[in-house]
């Protein structure tokens, strides 16, 4: 005897167990454990945590698609802004430049 009690896997009742899972502190047989992150958890809590990632990723990536959109909308915004103000002093240049020349040429 070894002193340990014998158990065996929650979902096997035949099965010893070889593992217990940290999550739920209850004993799986080899086949009902999974390594996750360094850490041998059973399918159930491996399930679990899963969606838990899945849905911090999805937030994650709905956080980050939010901020590109805005850094988007931002440098659009920039660059309208800019466009604009570029347009805005064109004119006289192409006033007193081109366009004027083009119309002295015409009435000639
Ligand atoms: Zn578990
Ligand atoms: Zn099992």
């Amino acid at each position: 005897m070894n002193g340990f009690p014998r158990h065996n896997c929650q979902l096997h009742r035949e099965r010893e167990a070889v593992a217990r899972c940290p999550s739920c502190k209850r004993f799986f047989c080899r086949e009902c454990v999974t390594e996750h992150e360094g850490r041998v958890v059973c399918s159930a809590c491996l399930r679990k945590e899963g969606t838990e990632e899945n849905r911090a990723a999805w937030k994650l990536g709905g956080a980050w698609r939010a901020a590109q959109v805005a850094a988007g909308l931002a440098l659009a915004w920039l660059a309208f802004y800019w466009l604009g103000s570029a347009l805005v002093n064109i004119p006289s240049d192409f006033h007193d430049g081109v366009y004027w020349e083009f119309q002295q040429e015409w009435r000639d």
